[in-house]
């Protein structure tokens, strides 16, 4: 199923939980938001449009890497003809190579593990969230599953209403929890073989008992 359509079902499922918190339209307008975004978390383990989505695309993230290695590259030999040589320079030239030779070989996935890290480091840092934190580790893991495995599970939505939980207990919005199982939910139940479209199912009990329904 296109993340698309996985979005609207899940704006649909987040306004219905909104609605039997508080039917007024600012809660429902948040749950709906909520809802929609957290029907797309599951494609996470994808190389698709969901992680297109919080990746920049590859090659823009290419170009980066390499406008960062060439700058710090021409700061060294600036920094060698105004100033002498100085061993800290080499450790600078490393990391610019780094650069231009990750940005050769890094995929899709591995950008994603980076955002990840980033989101956590962003957690950490900036915000001293640890909802935020859980965000980050979530988007890692993710990279490094095969598609429908655990975030297709009662276990991955586990983990994901825990970082609910976290982050509403943060930010006092208190339909964060019961929208974001609400999306996330409807994710996992449109990806099921009971409809004809398609053709693998979801995991539910994975990896206790990896039954396809
Ligand atoms: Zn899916």
């Amino acid at each position: 199923m296109k993340g698309s359509s996985h979005a609207l079902i899940g704006i649909t499922a987040g306004a219905f939980a909104g609605y039997q918190v508080q039917p007024d339209l600012y809660t429902i307008a948040i749950a709906s938001a909520v809802g929609g975004v957290s029907a797309l978390v599951p494609d996470l383990d994808t190389n698709g449009l969901a992680s297109n989505r919080i990746t920049v695309s590859k090659q823009i993230t290419q170009w980066l890497m390499q406008l960062v290695g060439a700058g710090i590259l021409v700061a060294i030999i600036y920094q060698y003809f105004t100033k002498g040589f100085n061993p800290s320079i080499l450790l600078y030239a490393g990391i610019g190579l780094l650069f231009f030779i990750v940005s050769r070989f890094i995929t899709q996935r591995r950008m994603l593990t980076l955002t990840g890290v980033m989101v956590m480091w962003l957690g950490i840092v900036m915000h001293q969230s640890i909802g935020i934190l859980f965000v980050g580790s979530y988007i890692v893991i993710a990279s490094f599953l095969s598609h429908r495995s655990y975030t297709h599970s009662f276990l991955g939505l586990a983990f994901y209403a825990f970082i609910l939980n976290q982050l509403q207990q943060e930010s006092q919005i208190d339909v964060l929890l019961i929208a974001g199982i609400a999306g996330y939910a409807s994710h996992l139940i449109a990806d099921m073989k009971i409809f004809p479209m398609n053709r693998r199912g979801v995991k539910w009990f994975a990896p206790i008992w990896n039954k396809e329904w």
